[in-house]
């Protein structure tokens, strides 16, 4: 069993969603699992649409594997075949190699060798290897959990998530994702009187409403608010930085300044407060009608511990009473505790696996996973972007863009984590 060559196999089978046809690859993992005795099973949710989930051992606690089958469009500009699976000069090339297929590889490798080692389990496995995440879930997780819940239960789960490692200051800090923000998508609506383009002052002009709402959206300083996670990362990463205070709401934005790498500040900035940005404007038909009708599409993203409500003043506050809100694309902020002897037990993985000291930090990730679906189900899930010392961070940026690809060391960091995670956690 060759860990490259699974992912470089799943990269080769094409489950770009939509359609998805994440089938193929679970009847890839199916065999797989066969292989080493594991009689895996697949959830067929629609036409095409697999997920695959096997277990192991049994015992009173459970530990889940998550990870998708689906991958993102490809796009035009890639310097090799998306869909080759090429492994060359210490990587797999493709597709997925990072989002999510490099950890469907890595986790299914971890379980089938503690499977084929024989190495006594008190408690399950579980590996769901799912369909869909990029389109929502709702033929993946969020399926399974309505539908077969059973199946996924487990004391908690790891899946993708987490930002990758850093090094500040001769120090390598790992993120383990322990929340999502919530998604509180709006439609603001302004309404007008339309005539005439050639005497305007006879009716009421619903652009020009609209724009002055989008003017005061766009000069919106949101509240900083920091969850005990966050403020614990925060404080940790200004020790680093040598910086003697104490960090709150007040000195966050001063703290920022002394990091340099601008995605990484920026990413830390939206886990410390609500965004609110205006992204689609349609308004007006005809060079001579004055527009009676204007909307804005604005992607608002909350923390954990907000809701619709603050939502909703917060808009009111800046736009005021003449523009209607729709809120009605909202999915609710999700947080597993770090204080929990799961989070622990990913903490002291990463260690080992590292093997040297290193810093682990829990953190609020600006974008959504099939991890929500889980918390909201009662399961806690923590999201981790591990990856191998010395790992080319150009590679970051190759997920959901083109020239997509993982280094062999940063492939088999990761199996070794979820190898040691579910050795530490479910053979105590
Ligand atoms: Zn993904």
């Amino acid at each position: 069993m060759n860990l490259e060559q699974i992912l470089s196999d799943l990269i080769r089978i094409n489950t770009v969603n939509p359609p998805g046809n994440e089938i193929a690859a679970a009847l890839y993992l199916q065999d797989l699992f066969n292989q080493a005795g594991v009689p895996g099973e697949i959830v067929e949710t629609e036409r095409g649409r697999g997920n695959f989930i096997a277990r192991t051992g049994s015992g009173s606690k459970s530990l889940l594997f998550l990870s998708h089958l689906d991958v993102v469009p490809v796009g035009d500009g890639w310097d090799f075949d998306p869909f080759g699976g090429e492994i060359r000069e210490g990587m797999v090339l493709g597709r997925g190699a990072l989002d999510c297929k490099g950890l469907v590889a890595a986790e299914a490798y971890a379980f089938l060798k503690l499977v084929r080692e024989k190495v006594p389990l008190n408690g399950t496995l579980i590996f769901a290897a799912t369909a869909d995440e990029e389109r929502g879930g709702s033929l993946g997780v969020k399926h399974l959990l309505e539908h077969v819940p059973e199946k996924l239960r487990a004391d908690f789960a790891v899946n993708e998530g987490g930002e990758e490692p850093l090094d500040l200051n001769g120090q390598t800090v790992f993120f383990i994702q322990t929340g999502e923000k919530g998604t509180a998508w709006s439609r603001l609506t302004a309404e007008g009187v339309s005539c005439h383009g050639s005497v305007p002052s006879l009716g009421e002009n619903a652009v020009i409403k609209m724009v002055r709402a989008l003017h005061s959206l766009a000069a919106y300083q949101p509240q900083v608010t920091l969850i005990p996670e966050v403020k614990y990362m925060m404080q940790e990463l200004a020790t680093l930085v040598g910086l003697d205070l104490t960090v709150d709401e007040n000195n966050l934005d001063a703290l920022l300044e002394h990091f340099t790498n601008k995605s990484f500040v920026e990413t830390l900035r939206a886990m410390t407060r609500m965004t609110i940005s205006p992204n689609v404007v349609q308004g007006g038909s005809k060079i001579n009608v004055v527009p009676d009708i204007c909307t804005a599409d604005i992607d608002i993203r909350i923390l954990p511990g907000q809701d619709r409500e603050n939502v909703l003043s917060e808009l009111r506050r800046q736009i005021g009473e003449e523009i209607s809100i729709d809120l009605s694309n909202y999915h609710a902020p999700t947080f597993s505790s770090s204080q929990t002897e799961h989070y622990r037990a990913i903490v002291e993985a990463t260690r080992e696996v590292a093997g040297k000291e290193v810093l682990c930090l829990p953190g609020i990730f600006t974008g959504a996973t099939d991890s929500r679906f889980l918390r909201e189900a009662g399961i806690p899930s923590y999201g981790i972007g591990h990856m191998a010392e010395g790992f080319d961070r150009e590679i970051w940026t190759t997920v959901h863009g083109k020239n997509e690809r993982i280094d062999v060391a940063s492939l088999h960091f990761k199996a070794s984590f979820f190898e040691k995670l579910a050795l530490n956690y479910l053979r105590s």
